[in-house]
């Protein structure tokens, strides 16, 4: 079985109001399934309160699971993460780490790159000497192409892709197999970009690494993600190979995606449907699908009933799913 990170039905709800009586839940994450192949680059992407972040976190175990499961695998271990307590939830901090959105915010001012780096191993222990950390450190700071000057210099000497590959030299230092990368490149430059997205998939291949690398820019993760899954309101609403996405987009969500990308050919533009209004709030979700408040296909079931996921009539049997309940007569009948 070669799946690393397996969930089901996983629901994250965080509760909200005050009192006895008018307290409920707010699922920002609903019902999710979804597989990570070990050794993959899976992209999770959707615009900013589609609920990826708090999907990364619920499988990093740093949000509430409330209902369904998540199955964390390497071969050595392997977890329920709805139920990972104690000594099994701290070898899970090492096995699973976080690169942060913004490495400005996530590094202090006034510690040494050495020491910002090297912090995790202390934390949890990994380390027994300051000699035994040093090496460690070094080895994984070269690895991210940062040497022996840049680790006694304080972060605010550095540029923004540097910064990230410190921000990575940390996340990776305590030797994880799982790596959630939230953003992590969206607050660089485009050139940069491409140096941190190298890297990344560098130490993808050279350490055996598994990504699920979150992204609300489909132009990213186009170059970087073997997979791909597509998040609206908590829920999942397409997910397939790469490849397969790219060529024929079935969601009408994913269509306006893809259709907000600029393209330089002119006989593209303007095609395809643009994406208009705002994400609802998920303290009040509309009925049926999520997304016929802003769907120009929304037919009356649309709003009564939920559509799931399937992968059924699906031809190329390559796992592409979608949760739609005309993607097929719109495939027929509007060019993406
Ligand atoms: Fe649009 Fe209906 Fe499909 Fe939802 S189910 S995406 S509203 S066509």
């Amino acid at each position: 079985d070669d799946i690393l990170i397996a969930a089901e039905s996983l629901t994250v709800g965080y509760p909200i109001g005050k009192g006895l009586f008018n307290r409920s839940v707010l699922n920002a994450v609903n019902g999710v399934s979804l597989s990570i192949r070990r050794g993959s680059f899976f992209g999770l992407v959707g615009e900013s309160g589609s609920g990826k972040t708090t999907l990364g976190r619920a499988l990093l175990k740093a949000a509430p699971i409330t209902a369904g499961h998540a199955r964390y695998s390497d071969g050595e271990v392997n977890y329920d993460l709805a139920t990972l307590d104690g000594a099994a939830l701290k070898d899970y901090r090492k096995r699973a780490q976080l690169i942060f959105q913004d490495p400005y915010a996530a590094l202090s001012p006034r510690t040494t790159v050495r020491d910002i780096i090297a912090e995790p191993l202390e934390v949890m222990g990994i380390t027994r000497t300051r000699s035994d950390t040093d090496d460690r450190v070094r080895e994984i700071a070269a690895k991210c192409r940062l040497n022996l000057e840049h680790l006694r210099r304080f972060p605010h000497a550095f540029s923004g892709g540097q910064r990230q590959r410190i921000s990575i030299a940390r996340a990776l230092v305590a030797g994880p197999r799982f790596i959630v990368a939230d953003e992590s490149v969206a607050a660089l430059d485009v050139s940069i970009q491409a140096d941190v997205l190298n890297l990344l998939k560098q130490l993808q291949r050279d350490l055996g690494l598994t990504f699920l690398f979150i992204s609300h820019d489909l132009s990213v993760v186009a170059h970087t993600c073997d997979h791909v899954a597509v998040m609206y309101l908590g829920r999942l609403v397409e997910t397939a190979p790469t490849r397969a996405l790219f060529a024929a987009p079935r969601h009408p969500y994913t269509r306006a995606l893809f259709s907000a990308i600029p393209s330089l050919d002119p006989d593209d533009r303007g095609r395809g449907q643009r994406l208009t209004g705002e994400i609802p709030s998920p303290l009040n979700q509309p009925t049926g699908c999520k997304f016929h408040t802003r769907c120009p296909h929304a037919i009356d079931q649309c709003r009564k009933v939920e559509p799931v996921l399937e992968t059924s009539g699906d031809p190329s049997g390559e796992g592409h799913a979608v949760a739609c309940h005309r993607w097929r007569e719109l495939m027929e009948t509007v060019p993406a």
